[in-house]
């Protein structure tokens, strides 16, 4: 017995030895979790976990490593829960779905992910793509390359025709009849394989597109493209697996079935009306609104030839209203989580969407929430967004004070994810 105990003893004291702290000085804290900005305080973080958060500035001991971020603002890590990391928006774009092979795909998500990293992102939910998204997930797990945690949708499932049917647009004999394997479900019982496929895959997410969108060659951006039923199958095959659904949609008749079946949150959501909001928060659905998209999409559009024909109305009328769509939903106390639809915009400049959501009405501090607190509820991740005890240490500072000039979310100086600095200027 006393045997035991000293060997007990013995483990003990030799793993406080290996286990090294890291103590970092933040000069300011948020902790959006209370809408509050604390002075002066050190978090002490052990392995990859946050050990604790102490007012004042602890005095380190022997082998404690030391970050000094006193002159610095300093948050949660933050999280986009919309992003596509496989490719970015060029007027060759609509070409590159015939020129690029995966690889090319792969190559330049390994600089969109870092890229997205050194902003202060350190989780994202990637909602679609080739498949390509979800070998860049485990790249970074496997520590092979920098990026945020990934959760991956892998591809997007639509229905034939729709939003992400991948072979829209196309000359009849290269369309083809894309099914379940390719993300296209039509009925019920397509709907249920095509979430088995993604699981088979490897996907973390389901994502579907309830309605038109604007970048797709097709006519409508807001027409329903799912029955109720079919998005019941989806939502019910989701749970089975441990999978969230997030629903792409503009029009309010599709938002409104997406809700009714189940999902967990809307993207984008334009043409929200009253009772898709009430319906909201009646079901607990988050909105996660891209209002840098909406505007992204419209900039272009201006630019002749940038978009195809049938594309340029859409992204002119859709994308500017996402904005005060967005200030409507806040008024009325709908769940908000931050997500931008990076692809769509250049990936870095994730940081503009707090500038969109603080000039629409929400105040800094509650958008810092929705990018931490409420990102983190819709993952369905505790480990997420906060700075407290047991957390994962994904940490980042700015320079200057958002809650005073909310262009300080550009000066990303430190970032730490999962106990690892990336980026320390
Ligand atoms: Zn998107």
């Amino acid at each position: 017995m006393r045997k035991l105990f000293l060997l007990a003893a013995a483990f003990f004291f030799l793993n406080g030895i290996i286990a090294q702290r890291t103590i970092i000085y933040c000069g300011q804290l948020i902790d959006p979790k209370n809408l509050q900005v604390l002075k002066e305080s050190s978090i002490i973080i052990e392995g990859n976990k946050i050990a604790d958060v102490v007012k004042g500035y602890l005095t380190p001991a022997a082998g404690d490593k030391l970050i000094d971020l006193k002159s610095k603002t300093v948050m949660p890590g933050l999280i986009d829960m919309h992003v596509h990391l496989e490719s970015e928006t060029n007027p060759n774009r609509y070409m590159e779905t015939f020129t690029f092979n995966p690889a090319d795909y792969a190559f330049q998500s390994v600089v969109f992910a870092e890229r997205t990293l050194m902003a202060g992102f350190t989780t994202v939910r990637d909602l679609g793509g080739s498949g390509v998204n979800i070998s860049l997930r485990n790249a970074i797990n496997k520590g092979l390359i920098k990026g945020p945690r990934v959760y991956t949708a892998g591809k997007t499932i639509a229905s034939t025709g729709g939003h992400a049917d991948p072979t829209n647009g196309y000359r009849r004999d290269l369309m083809g009849d894309p099914g379940p394997a390719q993300g296209v479900v039509n009925g019920v019982d397509e709907c249920v394989k095509a979430v088995r496929q993604r699981y088979k895959e490897g996907s973390d997410v389901i994502k579907i597109t309830a309605s038109g969108g604007v970048l797709s060659v097709a006519k409508s951006g807001e027409n329903p493209q799912f029955t109720e039923a079919e998005m019941r199958a989806i939502v019910e095959t989701a749970k089975d697996y441990g999978f969230k659904v997030a629903a792409h949609c503009h029009g309010a008749e599709a938002m409104k079935r997406a809700i009714r079946a189940g999902v967990n949150s809307i993207e984008h959501g334009t043409y929200m009306d009253e009772e898709a909001m009430n319906l909201m928060k009646k079901m607990g659905t988050y909105y996660v609104p891209t209002i840098i998209a909406g505007k992204s999409v419209a900039d272009s559009a201006l630019k002749p030839g940038y978009f195809p024909d049938l594309v340029t109305p859409k992204a002119l009328a859709i994308g500017p209203k996402v904005q005060s769509t967005f200030a409507l939903a806040y008024k009325a106390g709908v769940k908000i989580a931050f997500g931008t639809d990076a692809g769509v915009y250049a990936h870095g400049k994730n940081w503009l969407e707090f500038v969109y959501m603080t000039e629409a009405g929400m105040p800094v501090l509650e958008a810092i929430k929705a990018a931490t607190v409420n990102a983190a509820d819709l993952l369905g991740d505790d480990r997420l967004g906060a700075i407290e005890k047991a957390k994962l240490a994904d940490i980042i500072a700015v320079e200057g004070d958002p809650t005073k000039d909310i262009k300080a979310m550009s000066r990303v100086k430190f970032v730490m994810k999962n106990g690892v600095v990336y980026k320390n200027e």
